[in-house]
């Protein structure tokens, strides 16, 4: 039996703003650990987030760029789940109402575009920096906030060099939105 490989891809886009998705934490790198904290991104009783013009401003640019649908009303869900970097207990994302829908890139449809909040930064204590050699976690939290681009492509794509090829188009938008494209550190698979 051979099987045919259906591809669709999952894309977070770090959006190159000055401050996190829904605080007004400085979004810089290799500061202290948990120095770029405040109430809201560390989800204390009473905070209340606000979302960051700026990262929206991005988002609707790289919709343009993709030649999605923008959406006239577009809102935020908190996704409910556990991992240890996620000091909430929830992610801000948006679900039913995201900020960019249809478009195309290549010869791959997009499904959407939406915004969203990253998670913290698990630093894991041992020589390796591996979970299983490590006898202790702690927390980064500096990352907590930081906001996203997630932009989902349709399964359009039918082997791992087409995904590739497809990959390097997709540093291509980059510029056009002027937005920094960095893969997480310390990536952690997670609910979609
Ligand atoms: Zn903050």
């Amino acid at each position: 039996m051979s099987y045919e490989p259906v591809i669709g891809l999952e894309i977070h886009v770090q959006l190159a703003t000055r401050t996190k998705m829904f605080c007004g934490c400085a979004l810089t790198f290799g500061e202290p650990p948990n120095t770029r904290t405040c109430p809201v991104c560390l989800g204390l009783p009473g905070a209340l987030p606000v979302a960051n013009a700026a990262a929206i401003h991005f988002g609707l640019m790289i919709g343009e760029a993709l030649g999605c649908r923008l959406a006239p009303r577009s809102i935020f869900h908190r996704k409910n789940y556990f991992y240890p970097d996620l000091p909430k207990g929830y992610q801000i994302s948006q679900y039913d109402e995201p900020l960019c829908l249809g478009g195309q890139l290549g010869d791959v449809r997009i499904h959407r575009v939406h915004l969203e909040e990253d998670a913290a930064k698990l630093v894991h204590a041992s020589s390796s920096g591996r979970i299983h050699e490590s006898r202790a976690s702690v927390v980064d939290f500096n990352r907590g906030g930081t906001p996203l681009a997630e932009m989902v492509s349709e399964p359009d794509l039918r082997s791992a060099e087409q995904a590739r090829e497809w990959l390097t188009l997709r540093c291509a938008v980059t510029p056009t939105s002027r937005c920094a494209a960095r893969a997480p550190p310390s990536w952690a698979p997670r609910p979609s």
